[in-house]
């Protein structure tokens, strides 16, 4: 057999993130069977260390299917858009776009209200958009990881209620590494996943569904099989997913869940994102040429997002700075791929990203800026 010649890379990208040690060693946990009483003793102390995370009580159920973030925001958009309404998707960058896309490939009547890359949600623009619509339904993306831009939740879920829409969120990158404080969110669902904030292997899509989406969801036809969050409702009350689900990373989650709770404490963890946006936000300011691009406010706490000076191209990034990082053991992140694209297409300066969520430290991104900062003064 032969040997892998992996590259042990620390990664600062927005996911996959970093995994610990303890974390990896927990998958070697022993394999059970998902309908038997092992099961329980991984999912119940799962689901409930879930709910303190999100500041949430039995007012939220927690499923999770196996897939990714995007198969929750799926199912959120299957199993709560009804035949005949209309789904209003606000994005802010790219995956603000993705949850058009699969309202739109579920073939549910979409539009699409996008706002420049870099803005957060202009509420006086959604408010005439939701009175031009009437939409049924708004989704939007709590923390556009493509921008590293958050949106205000409960100011956005307020307005969409307001005109008596049901608000579904995407919440990818940010559940883990900051209070969504979800039972006072307005939240119909909130979708996330294991890879980003949760400092897990992928594997999960995650819906934190309220019983007013469980009782419009009974009313939804054509929900599909893996789709239909009633289907997994049922399941996850008795504490069980509704396909097998990844025991490896059952057992993974479990171990990092019971560690962030009971261990790290919840507090302590949205506190050390903060304290890491700041030190980005500091590091940035003393870097000739280069600023913040989130406006201050929308900042996120997981992904900060910088603005190169004018000239950077997007070849010395990926060529150039990433190549030269992974050389000193670190994945960089050039930037998202298509944001950047466009923007050197318009003459516009381009955007790194510091992925800083999961369980990077303020010792490891200090590190990391480091040696971020030796390679970016290097640009012409
Ligand atoms: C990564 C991401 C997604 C897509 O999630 P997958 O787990 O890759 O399916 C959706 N929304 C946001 C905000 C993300 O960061």
């Amino acid at each position: 057999m032969s040997k892998p010649n992996f590259a042990p890379l620390k990664l600062f990208i927005t996911g996959p993130t970093y995994i610990r040690q303890d974390v990896k060693e927990a998958a070697l946990l022993p394999e059970f069977g998902h309908r038997d009483t092992e099961n329980d003793l991984r999912f119940a102390p799962i689901r409930e260390n879930m709910r303190k995370l999100a500041g949430c009580g039995d007012d939220y159920e927690p499923i999770l299917c196996l897939g990714s973030g995007s198969t929750a925001m799926e199912a959120s958009v299957r199993s709560l858009v009804a035949d005949g309404e209309t789904v209003l998707n606000v994005s802010v960058g790219a995956f603000g776009d993705l949850y058009y896309n699969l309202a739109a490939h579920n073939g549910k009547k979409a539009e699409n209200l996008k706002f420049d890359y870099g803005q957060a949600i202009d509420m006086n623009v959604l408010e005439d958009k939701i009175k031009e619509l009437k939409p049924a339904v708004v989704t939007f993306t709590h923390n556009e990881t493509s921008t590293g831009v958050t949106n205000d939740m409960k100011a956005v879920c307020e307005l969409i209620r307001k005109h008596g829409a049901m608000p579904l969120v995407d919440g990818v990158s940010i559940y883990g590494g900051a209070d969504l404080d979800l039972s006072n969110s307005g939240a119909a669902m909130y979708s996330t996943a294991t890879q980003k904030a949760l400092g897990l292997p992928a594997g999960f899509g995650i819906g934190f569904v309220s019983k007013e989406a469980e009782e419009k969801a009974a009313k939804v036809t054509n929900k599909g099989h893996h789709h239909d969050i009633t289907k997994h409702l049922g399941r996850a009350r008795k504490n069980q997913t509704l396909t097998t689900p990844n025991c490896t990373l059952a057992n993974q989650m479990w171990f990092q869940l019971d560690r962030i709770v009971n261990e790290e404490g919840v507090e302590n963890r949205f506190a050390r994102h903060i304290e890491m946006r700041g030190m980005v936000e500091d590091w940035a300011a003393g870097l000739d040429g280069f600023e913040m691009f989130a406006p201050e406010g929308f900042r996120s706490p997981t992904v900060s997002t910088v603005l190169c000076p004018a000239g950077v191209t997007v070849a010395q990034l990926k060529k150039g700075v990433k190549e030269a990082l992974r050389e000193e053991g670190y994945l960089m992140d050039p930037g998202y791929g298509k944001l950047n694209t466009a923007l050197e297409e318009a003459g516009r300066r381009l955007v790194i990203r510091v992925g800083h969520m999961g369980d990077i430290t303020p010792d490891m991104l200090t590190e990391y800026l480091g040696k971020l900062e030796v390679e970016l003064k290097k640009l012409g």
